[in-house]
């Protein structure tokens, strides 16, 4: 059998990470299995459906790297064979039309109510003969059998048995003619022989119904895997009171697009107690047996801790695109300056996110606009005369040429001036950075040019001028 995956969000809203941990695991399944990876558009719902919102599933599917093999298809494009299948199953008996008005819908469920039986519609037209209502614009139900079970062996839930008498006749077409979604779920899983379907645990109820569906078109299901849900810290459905859920807001975070597919593919999976995977290793070890059966709780400090692990260790060229991105987002430019390689070396393992690395990054890709008062204030009236031994010492270009030598003159100046290390440093740092926080001097100072740090030395040095 090949091997087919979806990904089939309704687009309502952004790219929510829950969605997009369903997306991950259909990717994963698939390219573990050298199969094909199906990206499809649910907008049939046209009242919710929004362009910004596809645009938004497709930014964010791009933004994590999530290359799908086919699609995006878009429901909107196949209502004509919705139709047609609606009407194959209407002519061989499996569907009918009902005319129940929402009035009559209403009273029957305020009758089961106050007999204190469960509400369901009633069937009353599955075996109608009759005329029907005049001016009454009919819905398509789907003729459920009566009687016996269907069997969901899920790949994550195990065995699930419903009996059919607990599912209702569903209706498949509104009174507009327009499709419902078990409807079009099942007709599309079918034209894209999808052999796989990943997706949230809140559609397992779905699951019979859409059984039922195939064998009415004589199609065979396809293997079904439900994922557990996603919680926030506190164990309650995960909402935006629990922080960032779209994915782009976790790129405004500042987050890598890794780091984060690395923390959801461990929202919900494991494999030993293993927390760092490439992405190569996700697609080698990927497998639904790992996925885990109680709901997964998200953990902002795991994500923040993970996403340092990828600054330490990812090629800083990958990084260096998305951190580009962030300078821009904060008006800066990496146009002069250190590279950005350079600085994401320096302060990987200071920093958790991009926005924090753009924050430090601050000055040395833009003029600084002041010192750190406090910083200032540590300051005697020795100052001067180490500012400017600092720049005699560093007037010498050939210091450049590593970081060691750098230290080093730094270091000589302290001895020489009699002064400890802790004097010249932090003042060094004050005239570079505005403030006294940085890796250490050698390499502070090789990410500046040495023009930079003379204009700079002066500048503190203007302070005590006079
Ligand atoms: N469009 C559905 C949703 O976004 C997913 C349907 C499915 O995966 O079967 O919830």
């Amino acid at each position: 059998m090949s091997i087919r995956t979806r990904f089939a969000p309704s687009p309502t809203g952004y790219l929510h990470i829950g969605g997009a941990r369903t997306a991950l695991f259909s990717y994963l399944f698939a390219r573990r299995q050298g199969g094909v990876f199906v990206l499809r558009v649910e907008d049939t719902d046209r009242e919710r459906s929004t362009p910004e919102s596809v645009q938004a599933i497709l930014d964010g599917m791009q933004w994590l790297n999530l290359e799908y093999d086919e699609g995006p298809f878009f429901q909107t494009e196949r209502m004509d064979r919705y139709r047609a299948v609606i009407d194959t199953l209407l002519a061989t008996g499996h569907a009918y039309h009902c005319y129940a008005s929402k009035e009559d819908l209403d009273a029957l469920r305020a009758a089961q109510e106050a007999r204190g039986e469960k509400p369901g519609y009633d069937r009353r037209y599955r075996d109608f003969t009759g005329t029907p209502p005049v001016g009454v614009a009919p819905v398509v139900r789907f003729r459920n059998p009566l009687d016996g079970e269907v069997v969901v062996e899920d790949g994550v839930r195990g065995r699930v048995v419903f009996a059919n008498r607990e599912l209702d006749d569903l209706i498949i077409a509104r009174s507009d003619g327009t499709p419902t979604y078990n409807l079009t779920v099942v007709v599309d899983d079918i034209d894209m022989r999808i052999s796989h379907v990943i997706r949230g645990d809140d559609h397992l109820n779905n699951t019979p119904r859409q059984i039922n569906l195939y064998h009415a078109l004589g199609a065979m299901p396809p293997q079904f895997a439900h994922l557990p849900m996603i919680h926030g810290p506190d164990g309650a459905k995960l909402s935006k009171r629990h922080g960032a859920v779209s994915v782009m807001q976790y790129r405004e975070d500042g987050y890598l697009p890794d780091a984060l597919l690395n923390y959801l593919v461990r929202l919900g999976w494991s494999h030993g107690d293993q927390e760092v995977f490439s992405r190569a290793e996700m697609v080698s070890l990927f497998d639904i047996d790992g996925i885990n059966h109680s709901a997964a709780s998200i953990n902002p400090e795991k994500l923040r801790w993970l996403n340092q692990q990828y600054l330490k260790t990812q090629d800083p060229s990958v990084t260096a695109v998305e951190f580009s991105w962030h300078l821009a987002q904060a008006g800066l430019s990496d146009a002069t300056g250190p590279t950005p390689e350079a600085l994401i070396r320096a302060y990987a393992d200071r920093v958790h996110t991009l926005v924090e690395l753009t924050e430090a990054a601050r000055p040395y890709y833009a003029p600084l606009t002041g010192y750190d008062p406090q910083a200032l204030a540590k300051q005697d009236a020795s100052a001067p005369e180490v500012l400017d031994a600092l720049s005699r010492a560093l007037a010498d270009a050939a210091l450049w040429s590593s970081v060691e030598s750098l230290d080093q003159a730094v270091k000589q100046v302290a001895e020489q001036l009699g002064v400890k290390l802790g004097k010249v440093g932090p003042l060094l740092r004050l005239a570079l950075l505005g403030h006294s926080n940085s890796p250490s001097l050698g390499v502070t100072l090789s990410l500046f040019q040495p023009a930079e740090v003379a204009a700079r030395l002066a500048a503190l040095r203007a302070h005590w001028a006079g």
